[in-house]
């Protein structure tokens, strides 16, 4: 099965991505997780990469797809896609088409989260993760059980990324208006699409999610 879960920034398809992840045995394709690695690179395209990302504009369709393009050619049949900040344009939504056609795959849900913007720059600029494990926190929502401590692997090195800031969020945001929520109408005429409340807990949102992937 393969997934594409929308929603803007801080909507929370990351979490859910690695929930669905360890139930499902589904591999999360996050196009966001991948440009970080690229910008780490000391290279012409890392640089690019972290300017465009900070900036909170969007990196080129092409780079984007041709990711996903690679790391699907790497997967088996078996194991489903979680799609995670990707596509993000309409353009990239018919590569995607393209891309999954090549591959014998096809989509089957595409899940939004729908939540309240403001709510968002709250959840964003308060998030943090463990810098050895990736285990995701949030100053106020979420604290590890000890302050300074990460909950699974007992790591005390945490980061933020450098995009979380309110003025990279709100151009994020807009991005996302402008450019990612047209692509929806068109999986709507296909009959994928599923709504979600990313504004409830989220375990709810998971249970959401599961009774949506069962059905
Ligand atoms: P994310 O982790 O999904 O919030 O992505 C962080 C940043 O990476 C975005 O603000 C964009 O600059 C870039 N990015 C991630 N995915 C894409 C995509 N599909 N198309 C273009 N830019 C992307």
């Amino acid at each position: 099965m393969d997934i594409i879960l929308l929603g803007p920034p801080g909507a929370g398809k990351g979490t859910q991505a690695q929930r669905l992840v360890e139930h499902h045995g589904m591999l999360q394709l996050s196009t966001g997780d991948m440009l970080r690695e690229t910008r780490k690179a000391d290279t012409e395209l890392g640089h690019k990469v972290a300017d465009i990302m900070d900036s909170g504009g969007l990196v080129s369709d092409e780079i984007v797809s041709a990711m996903i393009d690679a790391k699907l050619a790497d997967m088996g049949p078996e194991t489903g896609a979680i799609f995670d900040g990707y596509p993000r344009t309409a353009a990239q939504a018919d590569q995607l088409d393209d891309i999954l056609a090549r591959h014998g795959r096809k989509l089957d849900h595409v899940i939004e989260l729908e939540v309240n913007e403001e709510a968002l720059v709250e959840r964003i600029t308060g998030r943090f993760t463990c810098a050895n494990c990736g285990a995701g926190y949030h100053d106020v929502f979420k604290q590890p059980a000890t302050p300074g401590v990460c909950d699974k692997c007992g790591s005390t090195e945490f980061k933020r990324r450098p995009d979380d800031n309110e003025e990279t969020v709100r151009k994020r945001m807009q991005e996302y208006r402008g450019k990612t929520a047209p692509i929806l109408p068109g999986y709507e005429q296909r009959g994928i699409v599923s709504r979600v409340d990313g504004m409830a807990s989220i375990e709810d949102v998971t249970h959401a999610i599961d009774s949506i992937l069962t059905r």
